[in-house]
């Protein structure tokens, strides 16, 4: 048999966008709550141009009338729009960036009343917490759906030691527990800001404003859900925590939703979203604070500042798929036309898949694993087709910088 994938269902042929400095080895966004150990990705699609899906996307979005976009917002608020005082839309967030320009541009500019819905980082960073105290400075109230700590640790360690993915239970809170909010509070609009999973999804996901039922909402049993590659029933039978515990990181059931009218739209889809925008929309708006040194494992320094799991994240992504943070920024701003494909490649190749340092040991003990621990870990999850080991080293097997060396 002809064997064209390898490990997480990737292509063992690794090639590189021609546009951008994104691989084929990047996985589309999956159901989080349907995760096992050997689930088989869908890789982001490459044209005969050999040019990737996200690019794709970046060009096709240029012709966007972005004036009929903001009539369907005006409509669309129009509908939900409440005058008896209470709040009429959530915006979920915690001060980061996108979330700062959705809630802003909500209540000043679409003259909704919206309720901040924030489901914590893991482990806030102290940059994280002021960017949170500036949003809600600049006049919103905020709901904070607190997990359950013990729980909370044990779906990292368990997301981490399983799937190699210790951002897991952020994701599945994230993606749930404003859906679940919206049911319980009676608040049937659901404002996103950008679609985190726009590029490199399957584009047909982008034409429209709302995000598929499926990522949030199933009535399957709970031996169906995955929350750290463990079921859910495990979770409770095995571990001794309670349905109520579990709630806000599961799927919620299709029918509360229907009772609610509940809608998830991203603004993303109506307004011009730019990241480097986003931030400085930020910076004049509300007193959001890029961190003050280099993101490690890449050169930005204003985009997911606010959890110290998000430098563990990034770091077994380069792992399991090759692609670091350098990689997934450099892509994005050589689509925006910030850098050039050269420049982001020189970035690649100096910060790409540098251990991220500086919180690694509060992500350790959050998760109760030992430094020795978390390198078996990582070695168990290393994708063998990506990776050889030359003098005790672990080396990119083909490494964008090389490719451009071949011509
Ligand atoms: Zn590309």
């Amino acid at each position: 048999m002809d064997k064209q994938f390898g490990m997480y269902g990737l292509p063992l042929d690794v090639k590189y966008c021609k546009k951008c400095t994104l691989s084929n080895q990047r996985p589309s966004s999956s159901v989080a709550f349907k995760n096992k150990q050997d689930e088989v990705k869908r890789p982001v699609f490459f044209g005969d141009d050999g040019i990737c899906e996200a690019c794709r996307w970046s060009e096709k979005k240029k012709n966007i009338d972005w004036e009929t976009r903001h009539q369907e917002l005006v409509k669309l608020c129009d509908k939900f729009r409440r005058s008896d005082g209470r709040y009429d839309v959530l915006v979920p967030g915690s001060g980061g960036k996108d979330s700062v320009r959705a809630a802003y541009e909500m209540k000043y500019m679409y003259n909704m009343n919206p309720l901040l819905v924030t489901w914590p980082p893991q482990l806030l960073t102290e940059m994280g917490r002021k960017n949170m105290e500036s949003w809600l400075d600049a006049g919103f109230a905020c709901y904070t759906i607190t997990p359950n700590q013990k729980l909370h640790k044990l779906l990292s360690r368990l997301s981490f030691e399983n799937l190699c993915h210790p951002f897991q239970p952020f994701t599945l809170g994230q993606n749930h527990a404003p859906m679940y909010l919206s049911t319980l509070l009676d608040i049937p609009l659901v404002m996103y800001g950008e679609n985190g999973a726009e590029y490199g999804n399957n584009i047909k996901y982008n034409e429209k404003p709302t995000r598929d039922e499926s990522y949030y909402s199933s009535n399957t049993g709970l031996e169906d859900i995955f929350l750290g590659g463990v079921s859910a029933k495990e979770i409770i039978d095995k571990y001794g925590f309670s349905l109520a515990d579990l709630k806000p990181y599961l799927p919620v059931n299709p029918y509360d939703l229907n009772r609610t009218g509940t809608e998830l739209h991203f603004l993303g889809y109506y307004l011009k979203w730019h990241p480097m925008e986003e931030y400085y929309f930020s910076v004049e708006n509300t007193n959001f604070m890029p961190n003050d040194f280099r993101t490690e494992g890449s050169y930005s320094k204003y985009s997911s500042i606010d959890d110290k799991f998000d430098w563990l994240n990034h770091y077994t992504l380069h792992i399991k798929y090759g692609l670091g943070r350098a990689t997934y920024d450099s892509a994005q701003e050589v689509r925006n036309g910030e850098i050039t494909r050269e420049e982001g490649v020189a970035l690649i190749k100096r910060f790409d898949g540098e251990l991220p340092k500086i919180y690694l040991n509060d992500c350790l003990e959050y998760m109760g694993l030992s430094e020795e621990r978390f390198n078996e870990i990582i070695e168990a999850h290393r994708t063998p087709h990506l990776w050889s080991k030359e003098s005790g080293t672990w080396k990119l097997i083909k490494p964008i910088w090389d490719e451009d060396n071949e011509g």
